[in-house]
């Protein structure tokens, strides 16, 4: 697979990884505790146990009233607080019942006046001789500050979906519903192997003209965060040998990621030796940058085992990570039993003048500011896909499309979050 045939365009590529993201089998599930399902992938739908809300909500705090009343004034009957209900009968009319946030309506209100709308307030509300105006001019609507039992959710619809990924926002929604614990797929293991004669562990005393394996525990914790469980291998050499060794530890891992020995230099084995094991290759290189080299295929099935899905990714550190959540987090993900999705963009603002290269997809690092009227991105000066130290100022990649040489402050530009 030398020489050039096997480069591609980075949509081309994209394309590639998600329709054999497409293809993955469903792993196995298991039962978890609410908690222990962050990141995790559901693996069987979540419905409400009760209608959502489970009664006419007040959505403000204020008087209960029937909208057709609010005229002059009204009566000021009584209090229903949150985690108590109206045990007074319905209203009948002219009445209102102070209610909070959260509480449910009494029997005979369809409507809730906000305090604020309430017109003896001043600074504080002051409600005379349990008498409730609404200020002069202020219409009530039936329905006003109030959510209808059921209207975000009937008892028994489903509100999670089966591959959906569990956040904050999905654990709060299932703990809602009673969800204790939940079904989720199992966790990809994912076996990480970098390659180099240059390495040394974290362990280990560098020579002077030795490199940290840091893209080994860079790797890891990509994966961990995108829901996989990181078997970390020990290095390998740059010898078609322990390029062997290291794909045959790897076998018991439902995804094998190399990084190093992609490259076009006459150490670089990691290629040949995967089509020494029937390797079928995908791409062997995208016209990116940082990441070009990078290389995905499958490795045929063997045995009893399924064939796997490896991705060799360039040994600079910036552009394993490039690559890794360009390429390898759709397919992790999809692994993991999750809706194929692939890598996710925002748009932003140059902050500055950027010259661009012609014919390669670029992902600089970068920082997204703050800023939520005019989010901007700013790239954070590097030394090449080398540096690692320029990467961790990042907290994006600014991207620049191959067709346009030269980019304004002020242009607005895709970004690549992480
Ligand atoms: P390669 O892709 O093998 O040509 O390596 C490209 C560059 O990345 C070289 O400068 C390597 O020293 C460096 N590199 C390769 N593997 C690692 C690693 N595991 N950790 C840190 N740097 C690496
Ligand atoms: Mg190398």
């Amino acid at each position: 697979m030398a020489g050039d045939g096997g480069v591609i365009t980075f949509d081309a590529a994209l394309a590639e990884v998600l329709r054999e993201a497409g293809r993955v089998h469903e792993p196995g599930t298991e039962d978890v505790g609410l908690m222990s399902a962050l990141r995790r992938v559901l693996a069987e739908q979540v419905a409400a146990d009760r209608d959502q809300p489970p009664f006419d909500r007040a959505t403000r705090d204020g008087f209960a009233v029937r909208a057709a009343d609010v005229s002059a004034e009204m009566e000021v009957v009584g209090q229903v607080r949150a985690g108590e209900r109206w045990t007074g009968g319905a209203m009948t009319e002219k009445q209102a019942i102070e209610i909070m946030t959260g509480a449910p309506m009494p029997a005979g209100a369809d409507a809730v006046v906000m305090l604020e709308h309430v017109a003896a307030v001043a600074g504080r509300v002051r409600v005379e001789d349990g008498r409730v105006r609404v200020e002069d001019g202020r219409r009530v609507s039936v329905g006003d500050n109030v959510v209808p039992r059921g209207a975000e959710a009937r008892a028994g619809d489903t509100v999670l979906e089966r591959r959906v990924v569990m956040g904050a926002a999905e654990i709060a929604l299932a703990a809602a519903c009673g969800a204790a614990s939940v079904k989720v797929f199992g966790r990809p293991r994912v076996a990480i192997v970098a390659t180099g004669d240059e390495l040394v562990e974290l362990e280990e005393t560098p020579e002077d003209w030795q490199i940290r394996n840091s893209n080994s525990y860079g790797l890891a914790a990509m994966v961990e965060a995108a829901g996989g469980e990181a078997v970390r291998l020990p290095i390998a050499r740059d010898e078609r040998e322990e390029l062997r060794g290291a794909l045959e530890a790897a076998r018991g891992c439902d995804l094998l990621l190399l990084s190093g020995g992609v490259s076009m230099g006459k150490y670089d084995l990691v290629e040949e030796v995967l089509a020494e094991f029937e390797a079928e290759f995908f791409f062997t290189g995208v016209r990116m940058q940082p990441g070009k080299p990078v290389v995905f295929g499958r490795l045929p099935a063997r045995g009893d085992r399924e064939g796997r899905y490896f991705f060799g990714l360039p040994g600079n550190p910036v552009s394993t990570q490039v690559t890794f959540h360009c390429f390898v987090e759709p397919m992790l993900r999809a692994l993991g039993g999750a809706a194929v999705e692939g890598p996710r963009f925002v748009q932003a603002r140059l902050a500055k003048d950027v010259a661009a290269k012609a014919g390669l997809v670029r992902m600089l690092p970068a920082r997204l500011t703050s800023d939520w009227m005019r989010p901007e991105v700013r790239l954070v000066g590097w030394k090449g896909s080398g540096d690692l130290t320029a990467n961790a100022r990042a907290n994006c990649y600014a991207v620049l499309p191959g067709d346009v040489v030269e980019f304004r402050a002020g242009d607005v530009v895709s970004v690549l979050l992480r």
